[in-house]
């Protein structure tokens, strides 16, 4: 009966509470909303209907993590593994909120998302990592490619710095970035590797603009805000790499499709991006 139902659902929420949550940015069209939904709907949890999304607003999911993928905490789950009997009995959760990436809604609901997300101390809102999302058939397009690695860009400049306000004690809690290179499937899309170079050389553009222009402003004052500079202040070009090397901010660009090959097992195509969040948890 339903006590018992309501029991069981009750135990299960106690047993494996969904602490660990990823923020989803990037600009409109990348495929952010259509990730969310096929997160919900290859997940195993039974007792919750698909809510809908919209791209205008600001969604907040529980799904599944897959058994097979292995976590950072249980790094070397395999086929033979008891503890995936475990995992598949009692799957781990985690939490994805979508954010809409309409330019004028950015400000308002990405970045300040962000913003209050890498800040939280509180265990239930603590951010485990950002899905950075991107169209990989539209980076052709110039605008589509400055608009994409500005967003980016001020991303990164939050979690630098974030990371530059915590002690170097807490290295090991910077937030990852995952540049989720979506649309794979489509034969205009840029393999993973182009779509890195060209968000490098892109930010790296953005970043000599940024400095020229806080130089100027700084000729009369003489302060230069160089919190506001991405990346070290040298002339090195920027890269993810340097970066992580630089700041600790960890940025990994991983190809997949949302909507593969309908030969395919159900959401294969986002297989590596649920392997980097595993890997998180
Ligand atoms: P959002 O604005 O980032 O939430 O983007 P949506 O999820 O609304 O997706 C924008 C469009 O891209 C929709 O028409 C999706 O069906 C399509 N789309 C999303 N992922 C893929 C993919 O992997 N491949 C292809 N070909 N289309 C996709």
């Amino acid at each position: 009966g339903v006590p018992i139902t309501l029991h069981i659902l009750f135990f299960r929420a106690v047993a494996s509470p969904p602490s660990s949550n990823f923020l989803l940015l990037g600009p409109s069209g990348a495929g952010k909303t259509a990730f969310t939904t096929l997160l919900e709907a290859k997940s195993s949890l039974s007792n919750t209907s698909p809510s809908t999304h919209t791209s205008q607003q600001s969604t907040l999911v529980t799904v599944t993590l897959p058994p097979t993928v292995p976590t950072g905490s249980n790094r070397y789950r395999s086929v033979n593994d008891p503890s995936l009997k475990e995992a598949t009995r009692n799957p781990i959760r985690y939490r994805v909120r979508d954010t809409p990436g309409h330019g004028k809604l950015r400000a308002s609901q990405g970045i300040s998302e962000l913003q209050a997300m890498s800040q939280s101390k509180d265990i239930k809102t603590k951010l485990r990592g950002v899905v950075f999302m991107v169209d990989t058939a539209a980076l052709l397009d110039e605008a589509t490619l400055r608009d994409t690695a500005t967003y980016l860009h001020d991303v990164l400049l939050i979690l630098q710095k974030r990371a530059k306000n915590g002690s170097s004690s807490k290295r090991t809690t910077e937030i990852p970035v995952l540049v989720a290179a979506n649309k794979l499937d489509l034969f205009t899309a840029l393999p993973p590797g182009a779509v890195k170079e060209k968000l490098e050389s892109e930010i790296d553009r953005i970043r000599k603009s940024k400095t020229k222009g806080l130089l100027d402003a700084s000729a009369d004052s003489g302060l230069m805000d160089d919190e506001e500079i991405l990346g070290n202040d040298d002339q090195e070009a920027f890269s993810f790499k340097l970066l992580e090397h630089e700041v600790g901010v960890k940025v990994e660009v991983v190809g997949g499709s949302v909507k593969g090959d309908p030969q395919e097992e159900l959401g294969s195509g986002v297989r590596r991006w649920e392997e980097w969040i595993g890997m998180c948890l």
